[in-house]
Formats: C-alpha cells, sequence, structure tokens
C-alpha cells in the first residue's frame, strides 16, 4: 500500500435512496412529496434572469432567513439556512458536538446520524426504543456531548409529544439538544416556541418535505441568536456562498405561499390515516405515524421479499434489513392515486406468496 493510502479519512457513507430515472416507477422511497410546489414559486422561478448567474448568490440570505423569521416571529439572527437540513446538521454535529462525550440519538433513527459522528470522529452512544417504538426520555439524562433526534421519528413516524421534549432539554442544560423537525409539518406542534425559554434548544427544518422543494436543496436552523453566530462561523469557514441563487428564489417565494403547504400536508396526512388502514386491513403492523411516511411489516411475508417484489412490479419503497427492523418497509405516502396501485400490487404479491 502507498503511504498517502493509509493517511485517508476512512468513512462509511449515508446509503441515499434510489433516485431512478424510469418515469414509470411510483417512488415511495425517500419522503418527496407528491404535489408541485406552490404556484408563487413557479411564477417566481420563470421570471428568473439567467444573466445573475454570473455573480455569487448574496452569502447572509438575507430576504430568505428575514422571512423564516417573520414566519415564526423571530428575530433574523435566530435563523441560518443550509443546503438542505442535511447540510444543516453535518455543520451543527462539527460546531456543537465537540467536547470529547457521546452524543446521544436513537438506535432506530435517521441513518446520517452515525455517519457524520464517525466522519467526525465523534463519539456517540445509541439509546434503544422501547418496545412500542418510543424514545425513553430517561435515557437522554446521563452525561453526554450533546443530543439529536428526530420528531417525528424517522423511519417510525411516532411523534413525541412536546412535554417530553421540554423534559429532554431540561435535563441537558449544558449541551446543545438538537430536534429535527423534517416531518414536523404532517401532523406534528414544533417545538420552535421552547427556544424562548432554553438557548441550548436547536430546531432544524426543511423544505424538502412539506414543501415539495427537495430538489432545490433547502433548509434551516432555529435556535438562541448565540447558536446561530457558532453556526455562521462553520459556514464562513466552509462554503460561504452556500445557497445559490435559484434556491433562494424559490424559498423566498415558498415561504410566502404557506397556506398552499398546509392544504397539501392536511391531503398528505388524510391519505396517510387512510393507507394506515388499508394496510392494516391487509395483515400490516403499521405504526402510528404522524409524519409523511408509514413503517409496516406484513405478518407473513418478509420484508425483503415484499420490497423486491414490490420493485419489480413498480413500486419502490425503502427498506433496511436492520436488526430490530428487519421486516420494516418504510413507505412515503403518495396521491391517492398512488397509494390504490401499492395496496393493488401489494394484494398480488400477498396471493402470488401464498402459493408458493
Ligand atoms: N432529517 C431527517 C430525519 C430526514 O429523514 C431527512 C431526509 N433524508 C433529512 C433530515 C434531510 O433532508 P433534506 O436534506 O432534504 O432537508
Amino acid at each position: 500500500m502507498e503511504n498517502w493510502e493509509s493517511y485517508v479519512r476512512k468513512v462509511v457513507p449515508y446509503v441515499p435512496g434510489e433516485q431512478p430515472q424510469a418515469e414509470r416507477m411510483i417512488k415511495l422511497n425517500t419522503n418527496e412529496n407528491p404535489y408541485p410546489p406552490a404556484p408563487g414559486v413557479q411564477r417566481a422561478l420563470a421570471g428568473f434572469n439567467p444573466d445573475t448567474l454570473r455573480l455569487y448568490p448574496e452569502p447572509t440570505c438575507k430576504v430568505l432567513v428575514d422571512a423564516i423569521a417573520s414566519y415564526y416571529g423571530l428575530c433574523s439572527d435566530q435563523v441560518f439556512v443550509g443546503v438542505g437540513s442535511d447540510d444543516v446538521l453535518a455543520m451543527v454535529f462539527l460546531t456543537f458536538f465537540n467536547s470529547g462525550k457521546p452524543v446521544f440519538f436513537p438506535d432506530i433513527t435517521y441513518s446520517f446520524y452515525d455517519v457524520w459522528a464517525d466522519m467526525l470522529r465523534i463519539p456517540y452512544e445509541t439509546k434503544a426504543l422501547d418496545d412500542a417504538f418510543e424514545i425513553r426520555v430517561e435515557d437522554y439524562y446521563g452525561e453526554n456531548g450533546g443530543v439529536i433526534f428526530p420528531n417525528p421519528n424517522a423511519p417510525t413516524g411516532i411523534l413525541m409529544p412536546l412535554d417530553k421534549i421540554e423534559d429532554i432539554i431540561a435535563h441537558n442544560r449544558d449541551v446543545i439538544v438538537v430536534v429535527d423537525e423534517a416531518y414536523i409539518d404532517f401532523g406534528g406542534t414544533s417545538c420552535v416556541d421552547l427556544i424562548r425559554k432554553y438557548d441550548n434548544l436547536l430546531v432544524v427544518q426543511t423544505y424538502s418535505k412539506s414543501r415539495s422543494m427537495a430538489g432545490a436543496r433547502l433548509g434551516f436552523a432555529i435556535a438562541d441568536a448565540g447558536i446561530i453566530a457558532d453556526l455562521e462561523k462553520i459556514k464562513y469557514s466552509t462554503n460561504p456562498y452556500n445557497i445559490n441563487r435559484l434556491t433562494l428564489l424559490a424559498g423566498e417565494a415558498a415561504v410566502e405561499s404557506n397556506a398552499y403547504y398546509v392544504e397539501n400536508a392536511k391531503k398528505i396526512a388524510a391519505t396517510r390515516d387512510m393507507t394506515t388502514q388499508k394496510l392494516r386491513e391487509m395483515g400490516f403492523t403499521v405504526l402510528d405515524s404522524k409524519a409523511n411516511f408509514i413503517f409496516a411489516k406484513n405478518n407473513a411475508v418478509s420484508g425483503r421479499v415484499l420490497y423486491e417484489e414490490l420493485k419489480k412490479k413498480g413500486v419502490l419503497v425503502r427498506f433496511w434489513g436492520k436488526e430490530k427492523i428487519e421486516d420494516f418497509l418504510r413507505i412515503t405516502i403518495g396521491t391517492p392515486e398512488q397509494m390504490e396501485v401499492l395496496f393493488a400490487k401489494t394484494a398480488e404479491i400477498l396471493q402470488e406468496q401464498k402459493g408458493d
């Protein structure tokens, strides 16, 4: 082995959900929104002047940051934007999880957290969910270097009530507690208001899910101004012009179209509840989700077989096959018509498997 090879930073990368080019595929694998961005976003992009691409974007993202702050009734110095919430979260790990003590997060959760921790050499301890796949708040009381969890949790979809979240924050005043609210708009209540009370809380949200803009890559963090200032320093030490001009324009227009997104989120929640009921009738165990996906397993056919057979029939869902969740599929909620195809193909597979 050449010498340089032994100095390469070894990482086990996150495996993103497939993005098949075949248009015919029903794509229920990456929790995208089945409805288009707001008409205001489409109008704003149609008016975009490509000549402005000669120039770097405005690095403070002032118009967008001001719009997000005013939507939440906050000051602009309490808002930080990034290239999707993945970018924001990576900077959060880099900035705040730096004490040498282990960061705590659930054993079944967003599978990027351990990737960032490993890459940045941050020690961590995972805390097992209980038998109902719920977070046990007491597990997060011990000495640690920070806490992070999604609410609702992913891939379970289970929502933690605000009093439990506050309990975790209150027990961890010496570290930063990150609540990843990627899926909060589909039936949860954001804990953003708690930042007025706790200067160690950092809330992360995204435009990728309820705002139908996964392709634009835009996410944001909300926290006390001191925390945001620390994040800004890291941003200005890595990639100051991180949000491109098109995304800035689309993001600004999206904030103004909030009513449209609230309506879509309601539609998706209704489709989710219908899907949950229907799959339960078909012999599935389905966790109670408040997100735009459900986590489900069939009681007769294995997760792997269902995943592979659904794919052959043109329906793509997410499958990990990991310990404790071997048979579970994570299924994104699409339009009611897409879910009907899922039911029909699933019924075919269950029938075929019975015949085997
Ligand atoms: N957090 C959670 C829990 C997620 O599931 C995702 C989506 N993969 C993200 C953050 C990142 O989403 P994005 O970068 O598109 O904002």
